[in-house]
């Protein structure tokens, strides 16, 4: 293989009201290649100082900037020149996504492009809509509804797509007007730089957008607690979301949470088997089931169970495992050390309960495989909906095959988790599909698909799965204060009070 063009250039410092600049107790850490184990880059390592610095110079930047009152169409030209920066800036910001998280070099294009196609939604809607006009039922009364920026943003990301997470952040709050402050994980945070430095290229002022570096507990708890902070849009994991809303709670500022998933996917004897199939391994292996909305339950109809399986775990054997960098890698490294602890730690409990493997449940055992994070493809059958490892998000590469014979007891199963984030149904019935598809309580449904989502249309969770939308109209609204405007172009008095009306009336 020959050497990658890992020349990423990056200060790895924070960047504050216009300035990059180290943190203030001077500490820093490494950020790991997950395919090798080996250092990538030095960055800044922030505190609740630089976390609260942060939030001073976004408040300033919107209690006193021009951006949030900057016209619509300005903030979207600056919105469009960001998503043709990105463009530009592909095979860089690709090369870096795939060295910090792992996942192949053509996943991270697809995000890049993603990313970018966000942009361009959010850049285009930011123009669309003046508010509206209201019948007051009085032709006195002029009442308008009209939307304002919510304030100051902190948006919190996750590790797993890292640049894409936070785009669905970023593109709304700025189309909206607000100032914000990006808190990328600080096991993946180096796109995140990047897309910093492409806004400021793009000409964002000083203070609208800044980034902390650092833990969760260190600098995302006190952007929760500050009272400067108006919203909270965070991604990530359940204990998290708890942690944040109740912190949330002390200030009642706005919270959009974008949580866990754990996400049937629901094959009919009818369906299109090989489609089907080919897409129960890419819902559960691509980016090694790092993905919130994986589809890691596979409810199979009990009279093609065995057959699916079989050629299921056939497959799944067959998946090329390896560095993203590397042209024939399918399927890439987990993310970290930790995180391949926790995925073995879930197939020894799905062997402790009972599961039956097919496939997986070990490192591969390939000599250059050894110095990274790496784990096998996992079939586990058997399963029933009372073990933890069907009710749990795994995030790793595993899948648990339950059967199901009628469409009710599908559905049931379906619907059997705290989570409601995703889930697919196969059948070549279009009504039973649309039946099914209705009474699945998850956010997202795909019918004789799994995995695709748009910018236009809406993204998120029932139940545990979180609160509010990313994407779409919904995703612009959660970053919108509604302002009812109400003027009387004739006023006179009403003398509600008699005492204030004159003697002589
Ligand atoms: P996580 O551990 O909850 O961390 C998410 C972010 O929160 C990180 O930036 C983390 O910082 C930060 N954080 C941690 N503690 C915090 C605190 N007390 N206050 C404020 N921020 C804090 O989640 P993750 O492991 O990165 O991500 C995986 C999870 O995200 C999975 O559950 C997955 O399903 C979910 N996810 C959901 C969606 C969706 O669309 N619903 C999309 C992607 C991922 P540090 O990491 O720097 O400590």
């Amino acid at each position: 293989m020959s050497t990658p063009d890992t020349s990423m250039h990056l200060d790895g410092a924070l960047y504050i009201d216009g300035a990059w600049v180290a943190a203030v107790a001077g500490d820093s850490r490494e950020v790991i290649n997950p395919s090798d184990g080996s250092a990538l880059q030095r960055i800044d390592e922030g505190s609740a100082a630089d976390a609260l610095a942060a939030v001073a110079a976004a408040r300033k930047a919107f209690d006193h900037g021009p951006w949030p009152t900057t016209s619509a169409t300005e903030r979207s030209a600056l919105l469009f020149k960001v998503a043709d920066l990105l463009g530009r800036n592909r095979s860089r910001i690709a090369m870096v996504e795939t060295l910090d998280t792992g996942k192949t070099l053509t996943e991270s294009g697809i995000d890049v492009d993603d990313v970018a196609a966000v942009f361009r939604y959010y850049a285009a809607l930011a123009v669309g809509d003046p508010g509206r006009l209201v019948d007051a039922g009085n032709p006195a009364v002029l009442s308008r509804v009209v939307y304002e920026p919510v304030g100051v943003c902190a948006l919190i990301g996750p590790w797993n797509y890292p640049l894409l997470q936070m785009s669905w952040k970023v593109a709304p709050a700025l189309a909206a007007g607000n100032t914000v402050v990006l808190k990328p994980s600080e096991v993946t945070p180096l796109s995140t730089l990047i897309l910093v430095e492409l806004l400021v290229e793009a000409g964002i002022p000083a203070g609208v957008v800044n980034l902390v570096l650092g833990s969760g507990p260190a600098v995302g708890a006190p952007m929760v607690q500050s009272k400067d902070v108006d919203l909270v849009s965070f991604t990530g994991g359940l204990a998290t979301g708890r942690a944040i809303m109740r912190s949330a709670a002390e200030t009642v500022k706005k919270v959009a949470l974008e949580l866990g998933g754990k996400n049937p996917n629901i094959v009919f004897a009818d369906a299109d088997l090989d489609a089907a199939l080919d897409a129960a391994l890419t819902g559960v292996f691509l980016h090694a089931g790092q993905v919130c909305s994986a589809g890691t339950r596979l409810l199979l109809h009990s009279s093609i169970h065995d057959e699916f399986v079989a050629e299921l775990a056939r497959r799944a054997e067959l998946i090329t495992i390896g560095s993203g960098l590397d042209e024939a890698t399918e399927m890439p490294p987990l993310v970290s050390a930790a995180h391949r602890a926790k995925v073995e730690g879930y197939v020894a409990l799905g062997l402790s309960e009972g599961a039956r493997l097919l496939c997986g449940g070990q490192r591969p055992k390939d000599a250059h495989l050894q110095d990274g994070f790496y784990y096998s493809p996992t079939v586990f059958v058997d399963c029933h909906r009372g073990m933890r490892i069907v009710q749990e998000e795994t995030f790793g590469p595993i899948v648990t095959v339950e059967r199901f014979e009628t469409e009710d007891e599908a559905v049931m199963l379906g619907n059997d988790t705290d989570y409601g984030l995703a889930g697919g149904v196969w059948t070549a019935d279009r009504a039973k599909a649309h039946r099914v598809a209705g009474r699945l309580r998850h956010g997202t449904v795909w019918i004789n698909d799994f995995g695709p989502y748009l910018p236009q249309a809406e993204w998120g969770g029932f139940k545990l799965s979180g609160s509010g939308r990313e994407l779409g109209p919904a995703g612009l609204a959660e970053y919108r204060e509604a302002k009812h405007v109400y003027e009387n172009t004739a006023p006179a008095a009403q003398y509600w009070f008699s005492g204030a009306r004159p003697a002589d009336s």
